[in-house]
């Protein structure tokens, strides 16, 4: 048993084969998947795109929110809207939400205010968040500012996250957890040149791990270069068990646990 933690289901890019996908995944074992619900962004009336997905299919839950990238283009009409959202009994977190300042495709105190935003809705709708961040090319600067940011507006929610596709060093890992954080691993563990998020991989603790697969980016080794599915979420099961001294069944069955008791999926739902 599988669990994708994070997933893009809602683009173009499955829209031919969407059907064939899901049933791919459900064969390989991969049973849960969160359904990610940023769609194509504010203004372009795809914000309850995952809720759509998991209404319509077993085992997929779902998320709003406004990625970083699509900062500035929030405007208030689309923060009531996903506050109405926020609501449905398929949503189970808030984001992703968070820093890219590797795009920069808002300006960055742009992004810091509507990131800072969401955690107050994310706080009065009780949804734990789930974090993007990613700095510029040799920098720790998004790292620097989501950490300061969490501190002083997120961890007295009780709430905590993910640390989606987590792609900074152990002590990156080891704030995150400190903060209340679960650490998500994506097909770039994979990746040869990815050292420092296999060495995170092999110190966070087995019961707050997540993987996900953040498809349809970030296809892991050896599907690398074509388009990412759940199904393949195996893959990274596979590198981190290999990681651990575990199988990618042990890996699989441990981070869907963490799944199902971090989201209190039996309570609910
Ligand atoms: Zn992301
Ligand atoms: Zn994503």
């Amino acid at each position: 048993m599988f669990t994708d933690s994070h997933a893009h289901l809602d683009g173009k890019r499955f829209d031919t084969d969407r059907a064939e996908v899901l049933a791919r995944a459900k064969a390989a074992g991969v049973e849960t998947i969160l359904a990610i619900g940023n769609g194509d962004g504010p203004g372009t009336d795809t914000l309850d795109c995952a809720i759509k997905l998991a209404r319509q299919h077993d085992g997929v839950y779902a998320t709003v929110g406004i990625h970083p990238h699509e900062a500035a283009l929030a405007k208030q009409e689309d923060f009531d809207q996903l506050e109405r959202l926020a609501r449905d009994e398929k949503v189970i977190a808030w984001g992703e939400i968070g820093l890219d300042y590797f795009y920069d495709h808002s300006p960055r105190d742009v992004q810091q205010r509507v990131f800072v935003q969401q955690m107050e809705m994310a706080r009065t709708a009780r949804l734990p968040i789930i974090i993007h961040c990613r700095p510029s090319n040799n920098s720790e600067n998004a790292w620097d500012d989501l950490l300061r940011i969490l501190r002083e507006s997120w961890v007295s929610s009780g709430l905590g996250g993910v640390l989606h596709c987590f792609t900074g060093t152990v002590e990156h890992a080891r704030a995150g957890l400190d903060l209340g954080f679960v650490i998500s691993f994506a097909g770039n563990v994979t990746y040869p040149k990815a050292q420092n998020i296999r060495d995170a991989a092999s110190i966070v603790p087995l019961d707050r791990m997540f993987i996900e697969t953040d498809c349809p980016y970030l296809a892991p080794v050896p599907h690398r270069g074509q388009r990412n599915e759940p199904a393949y979420v195996v893959e990274t099961a596979r590198q981190v068990g290999a990681l651990r001294g575990l199988s990618r069944e042990d890996i699989g069955h441990q981070t869907s646990e963490n799944f199902v008791r971090f989201f209190r999926l039996a309570e609910a739902h």
